[in-house]
């Protein structure tokens, strides 16, 4: 170990996860960790950007190579740096002398992804403006390429969580840079081992060509959505690190036709498949039906290096998923989502459960899949209403958090609605990863996760006394996403256009907005057993414009009797 450079310098564009990886590393080696950006700020008492915008990037490049010098005079250091460090050779013949250095790359693609989903959690980001940031990132990354290059070791991120990147930065410092130091070629390693996936895989994987990486306690995983894309379901689920058996319990609804399909993909990429059908419809979320499958898996000898392959809509995902968390206490499990809201909302989230006479979900787990895969062409043979009531939670979704998302819809409205493949595809996939990005920052439902229920108050009412299945989930919500938008105006929190526009946008996905003839007294009693309730008080989600919500409390019994009224002349 003595002739072990004295620190590790951690190069690469942003977003390849210096930070969250050079934490972990100083860690594991017992040493100190720093990033040079932020040691620049605190120095000069300003951050990045506003250095760049008062200064010029010149002096910043100084602040950069004085800071970098600075920390490289010291041992022991895991030091993080700015995506723009290597580009000047001085600063790459400091790193030289002082440390070793580890590049960490990824696909155009990965950082891309991994861009978005941080913008959804309100990081403002540059590099994602303009309108074609891809390829914004692509050509600044290929320019800078040469640079990067110029590391002692190069980790390909794209693949690895940040712990694997990590294990190996340390296997690689450990072994190969004492090396690099007495003259041996670092090239010459032919017995490191890549964790979880080879190298021919690598490209396709975590991050590159995913809607969304969902965040949570439990780890990380991604949600690929795409079209006409059930042949890569095996693919995708080795590269999720799943082998062996898996048993696909699917929807009877679609066993013959999509469900062959899914188990003949995941018997191409070398797993043996067990198919059990699940029979449509919400009776089969209960104990009874969880019971059967227990006993089905325990039969067939499903252990807990197996996968549970939840293929269908939003009551396969649910009672697949319960029965994944709870079979020798968890074993893995994979959702193919194949309703619109299976694929938008239900399948994203980690909440599984089954139906009692007493309510609907009142038995169930937080347990996240280790993949959500989609196929949205799937959506082809759904029933019309169905579609249609999918629709209402993507469009939720723009309304309460993304303008965007929100002014895409009402442009495609015809082609979407038609299931038009990139237009559709396009949508749902940024629709289901707003869910994601929702579920990443509040995982267990205490602040932001509550905005989904955007409509639903209202919506929930009218299930209760339509009874359940008068009107689809999503047909409720519509009604129920107008109701809070008249409600909003008569409070003046809504405008009277962001309520019309919003009216025309549920019309055009086929979605009703008033309940003619249901009574309001009916409805007014069963929004009383709302979850929801705090105090006497209904917590209503509402509009103050189009891609930004909040919530209240002290919405006066008069208006919302109004609004009641008027949804269900
Ligand atoms: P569903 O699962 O009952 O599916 C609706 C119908 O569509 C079924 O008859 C099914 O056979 C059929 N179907 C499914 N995919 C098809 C396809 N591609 N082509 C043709 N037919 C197809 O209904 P849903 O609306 O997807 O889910 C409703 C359930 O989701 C409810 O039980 C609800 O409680 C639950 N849910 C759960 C969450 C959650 O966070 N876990 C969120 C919302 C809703
Ligand atoms: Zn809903």
């Amino acid at each position: 170990m003595s002739d072990l450079p004295p620190n590790i310098f951690l190069t690469g564009f942003s977003y390849t996860g210096k930070t969250t990886v050079g934490r972990l590393l100083a860690a594991a080696l017992g040493w100190t960790y720093v990033d040079s950006d932020a040691e620049i700020e605190q120095r000069a008492g300003r951050t990045v950007p506003e250095i760049f915008a008062q200064d010029g990037e010149p002096a910043f490049r100084q602040w950069e190579s004085r800071v970098l010098a600075e920390l490289a005079a010291g041992e022991r250091r895991v030091i993080a740096t700015g995506g723009g460090v290597p580009l000047a050779e001085a600063n790459r013949r400091v790193m030289r002398e002082r440390g070793w250095v580890i590049g960490l790359d990824a696909a155009p693609a990965t950082i891309h992804a991994r861009l978005l989903a941080a913008a959804r959690d309100g990081v403002a980001r540059p590099l994602l403006a303009g309108d074609d940031p891809l390829a914004r990132i692509t050509a600044l990354k290929e320019f800078r390429q040469p640079s990067y290059a110029t590391a002692n070791w190069t980790i390909a991120t794209d693949c690895l969580s940040p712990k694997e990147v990590a294990d190996e930065a340390r296997r690689a410092f450990e072994r190969y840079a004492g090396r690099d130091r007495t003259g041996t070629a670092a090239a010459d390693a032919p017995d490191l081992i890549r964790p979880t996936v080879s190298e021919r895989e690598a490209p396709y994987c975590a991050g590159a060509g995913a809607a969304a990486i969902v965040k949570t306690s439990a780890g990380e995983h991604p949600i690929y959505i795409g079209w006409d894309n059930l042949s890569d379901l095996g693919r995708t689920t080795r590269q999720a690190g799943l082998t062996g058996r898996a048993a696909l319990l699917v929807d009877a609804g679609i066993a013959a036709t999509h469900g062959e399909r899914a188990a003949e993909s995941l018997r191409s990429a070398g797993f043996t498949v067990a198919v059990r059908e699940v029979p449509p419809g919400e009776t089969s979320k209960s104990l009874a039906a969880a019971a059967a499958l227990y006993e089905w898996l325990a039969v067939h000898r499903f252990e807990r290096r197996d996968t549970i392959v939840a293929m269908g809509g939003g009551v396969a995902g649910d009672l697949g998923g319960f029965v994944a968390a709870t079979y020798l206490r968890g074993i893995a499990l994979v959702q193919v989502p194949t309703t619109l809201l299976a694929m938008t909302d239900s399948s994203i989230g980690g909440k599984t459960a089954v139906n009692l006479p007493q309510g609907k979900n009142l038995v169930g787990a937080f347990y996240q899949p280790r993949l959500i895969f989609a196929d949205v062409s799937l959506l082809k043979t759904l029933p019309p209403r169905e579609l249609a009531s999918g629709w209402a939670e993507v469009i939720k979704h723009g309304l309460i958090l993304d303008r965007q998302l929100f002014e895409d819809l009402e442009a495609a409205a015809p082609e979407a609605a038609r299931l038009d493949p990139e237009r559709a595809t396009d949508v749902i996939a940024r629709s289901a990863a707003i869910k994601a990005a929702v579920v990443t920052q509040d995982e267990r439902e205490t602040g932001l996760r509550m905005l989904l229920n955007y409509g639903h108050t209202i919506g929930h009412a009218i299930e209760n006394v339509g009874g359940y299945g008068a009107l689809y989930h999503g047909e409720a919500v519509a009604v129920g996403i107008h109701g809070a938008a008249r409600i909003g105006e008569h409070l003046g929190l809504t405008d009277a256009a962001t309520s019309e526009r919003q009216l025309a946008i549920l019309a055009a996905y086929g979605l009703p907005v008033r309940v003619p003839g249901l009574a309001v007294e009916r409805l007014r009693e069963a929004m009383k057993l709302d979850k929801k309730v705090v105090g006497s008080r209904n917590r209503w989600i509402l509009l103050e414009d189009i891609g930004r919500a909040a919530i209240k409390t002290d919405v006066p019994n008069e208006i919302v009797e109004l609004v009641l009224i008027e949804l269900t002349r």
